[in-house]
Parts: structure tokens; sequence; C-alpha cells
């Protein structure tokens, strides 16, 4: 039926079909789609080529850094607005309220302005000017508030919650507990990964933030697959899923940091909690291990990428080699480095991080800032 999960996965299909040779072609250009919103979603999977060849598996990146607001969070953030709106949480001329330093607000700023919502967005004031100017020219009202820690009320989350109750027809949109957020994976990027493999897919890893894209992808890929698809979260230093995970719930490991923005989580949040046991495992990356592979992508594949996009592919590279030959891994390319080159292009910020001896000579040259 149109619409749904079969008719997703067929679409995607024939937009497979018959590429010339450049592997370009009319069949795998959609119709029209209507309006902005359409246009998140359904991004290529891309074979990243060196690691695939090195690996002798297909390790393929969802190019999640192609949709309309540039990151992976625009998919969470049409479904979080489609979700108050079918409650009717949200009509016309209404506002939504989001406490988000990243991506989400970006995502959201797009949806909103696509539909004629106001947007309210609460971040600690420790984030860069650029991404307040950047929220605002898109239209939002941005509340940059004290960095304090989530137990305490004055935390930009409970912020947002507040300044969304104290309005008429407005939603705290919610996104580490609002589900409709994973549910965007469970419908949209599941389906995606899993027709544009033809369902030939062994493992699939990524790291998260909210949780929404590895709790909904493992959801739907677990289900289709009868379980076979194996599942792994690839988690940065200073999270504490990792230890979580790999203790069976018993260790929270808060130690260390990580240069990687948007992933990372000090909680098992509501998006994650219900697939948390459908994994199959996780694995801590390095920034050491991230960075370089930033610098890798670009140089190899010609793929600008931000530091969590690296991260899993790190995971993903790991993944096939334990896997062996023959297996198809995949992750996701959550964002580029647009937003993140004045650090992870800078030689100042990599030595002041200790990381400037992560970068192979050969890549030096690509520390340009
Ligand atoms: N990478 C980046 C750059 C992000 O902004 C986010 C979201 N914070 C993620 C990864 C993680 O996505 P999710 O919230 O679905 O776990």
């Amino acid at each position: 039926r149109f619409g749904t999960t079969a008719w997703r996965a067929a679409q995607t299909a024939a937009q497979m079909e018959a590429p010339n040779q450049y592997g370009i072609g009319v069949s795998k250009v959609q119709g029209v789609v209507k309006g902005l919103t359409g246009a998140i979603g359904n991004t290529p999977l891309i074979r990243l080529n060196h690691i695939s060849d090195a690996t002798g598996c297909e390790v393929l990146g969802k190019a999640e850094f192609m949709n309309p607001g540039g990151s992976i969070k625009d998919r969470a953030a049409l479904y979080v607005v489609k979700d108050a709106e079918e409650k009717g949480l949200l009509k016309p001329g209404g506002t939504v309220v989001e406490g988000t330093a990243g991506n989400t607000g970006i995502g959201l700023a797009h949806v909103c302005r696509s539909k004629g919502y106001k947007l309210v967005i609460y971040m600690p004031n420790t984030q860069s000017q650029g991404k307040i100017d950047l929220l605002r020219l898109l239209g939002a009202e941005v509340y940059p508030v004290p960095a304090v820690a989530f137990d305490n009320p004055e935390n930009y989350n409970h912020q947002a919650k507040r300044h969304a109750d104290r309005l008429e027809n407005a939603v705290w949109t919610n996104q580490f507990d609002n589900i409709a957020n994973r549910k965007a994976h469970i419908e949209t990027t599941g389906p995606e990964i899993w027709a544009q493999t033809n369902g030939k897919v062994d493992a699939f890893t990524c790291a998260t933030g909210t949780g929404g894209t590895l709790a909904g992808t493992t959801r739907y890929l677990k289900t289709v697959s009868d379980g076979k698809v194996k599942c792994y979260l690839a988690d940065p230093p200073g999270s504490v899923l990792h230890s979580y995970i790999s203790s069976g719930g018993k260790l929270v490991d808060r130690s260390g940091s990580s240069i990687t923005e948007g992933i990372g989580q000090g909680r098992v949040t509501d998006n994650l909690q219900p697939d948390i046991d459908l994994l199959d495992g996780s694995m801590h990356i390095s920034d050491e291990k991230s960075i370089e592979m930033v610098y890798r992508c670009l140089d190899e594949e010609g793929l600008y990428l931000g530091a969590s996009s690296c991260l899993n592919v790190v995971a993903a590279k790991e993944v096939a080699e334990t896997l062996g030959k023959g297996h198809t891994v995949v992750t996701v390319l959550c964002d580029g480095a647009y937003r993140y080159a004045d650090r992870l292009f800078s030689k100042k910020w990599l030595s002041d991080k200790k990381l400037l001896g992560s970068i192979p000579k050969h890549l030096e040259k690509y520390i340009v800032l």
C-alpha cells in the first residue's frame, strides 16, 4: 500500500535500477516531493571503497549529511512535529519548543519554517555564536542559558519544557524521551537500509545521542531479519552506555570525555529503553581513532564528515574485521564536517586536544586552519 514500509522499500529498490556507467541514472531520481519535508530521508547508501577493499567486506555508510538540514536529525525533527500534530498538541500557527545545541535544532528550524510553526530553542550558553546565529537566521527564537546539569531545574531542557507549558498551542518536543524519534528510524532509516542492501546486511553499528537512530534502526533490522542482523552500539569515551551494555546493566563508567559532538549519553533514554536488550554488543571508540578517520574519509573516500560519522566508520571497520571477509556492515554518516571545520582541521585545536599525533604524516596537508 502507498506509504507503507513495503511501498518505501519498493521505491528505494526502484531507484537503484539501471544506473549509467558513472553510477548515475534517471531511474534514481524521485518524482516531485512535496516541500522540504518530502526531501528528508531516502539518502544514498555509500560503499566506502577503501575500507571495503581493505577488509574484504562491504562497508556502507548511510549519507545522512544529504538531508536538507544536513544531518540525521531531520528525520527525528519531522517525526516529533508530525506526532505532535497527530496528537492535536500542535495546531496551525503553533510553537515548537526544544532544548538542543545542535542538529536537532537545525532540523526543527527547517521543518517548522516549512510548516509555518514558530520555534523556540534553549541551549547551554557554552555553545558557539555560529550555532546561535544559524538557528536565528533559520527563524528560531534562541535562549542561551547557563550550562547546568540535568538535575538542576535551570537546565536548558527543563527551561524548554516550562516555556512550552506557559504558551497556548505549543509543544515541547523532548527529543530524548519522545519515542516518535525512534519511530522515524523504525519507519524510514531501517527500511531504507534493508531495501538498499536487498536484505543482505549482516551487521549495523552506530553511536547514540538520544538513541533514536540506534534503537529504531536496530528494532527494524532485527524484526525484518528474524534477529539475524547483528547490531552494535559504538560509544565515545565519557558515555556510560558501553559500560552499561557490556556489563549487562551493572556498570556505569562516567570516566573520560570526547571531542565527538552530538553523541555520548549519561542514561538510558526512553528511546533506547525498549531496544537496548536487542543489541548484540557495544564498542568503545577512542577520539584518536575517530579523528584519524575524519582525515582518512576525506583523503580516501572524498567524504567530508563530522567526528560522530567517523566514529561510526571506525566501528563499522572493526565489526567488518571481526566478522571477516564477505560480510556487509552498515553504519550512519550523521553529518558533514562543515559545522566543525574550525576545530577538526585546526592545528591549535588538535594540539590543545592532544590529537595532533593521531593524524598520519601524509594527511597533515589537510590541517589548514
Ligand atoms: N551525530 C550527530 C552529529 C548528532 O548531532 C546526533 C544527535 N545528537 C547523533 C549523531 C546521534 O543521533 P541520535 O540522537 O539519533 O542518537
